[in-house]
């Protein structure tokens, strides 16, 4: 069964810096994961290098419904492209069937549990994350510090 893969997890510099975030032990599955690697920040014409961003007013999902936005450290307004990054990455996994997202941790877009959002907890999803799970596709998080998480893919 395939599955989307956050690309800088095997290695792509797609991260707002320019770096990557390679997990070995991903990479060494591919073969038998068959993944489909997503940035969905550049799917959504975002430029590598960018400004890191944050979503306000909420997360992912109250971006999805309009109730919040994401914002760029120089204060420019890119909701749109982060929703159509998750709109690319969702029509990519219907395309291919996949079911399951292997994403990374602590992204506006790929994280699960991110940080960079405005909610009473201080976590919410990431946009894709948000879109991907309302359409019933397993999430799996990877925060790259933490290999444990390796072994329930
Ligand atoms: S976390 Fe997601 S959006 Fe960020 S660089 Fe990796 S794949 Fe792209």
């Amino acid at each position: 069964m395939p599955a989307l893969i956050s690309s800088c997890l095997i290695g792509i510099a797609c991260r707002y810096d320019r770096s990557h975030s390679l997990v070995e032990e991903i990479v060494k599955k591919a073969q038998e994961l068959q993944f489909i690697p997503i940035c969905p920040e550049q799917l959504g014409g975002l430029p590598t290098p960018r400004s890191p961003a944050n979503i306000v007013k909420g997360d992912g999902k109250g971006v999805l419904v309009g109730h919040a936005r994401v914002l760029n450290s120089l204060g420019e307004d890119v909701t749109e492209a982060f929703i159509k990054g998750a709109q690319e990455t969702l029509k990519l996994a219907r395309i291919i069937g996949a079911k399951k997202a292997i994403l990374k941790d602590k992204s506006p877009s790929c994280g699960l549990n991110t940080p960079y959002c405005e909610t009473d907890t201080g976590y919410g999803l990431g946009v894709t994350a948000a879109l991907l799970l309302s359409a019933g596709i397993e999430i799996v998080e990877i925060n790259p510090e933490e290999k444990v998480r390796i072994g329930i893919l």
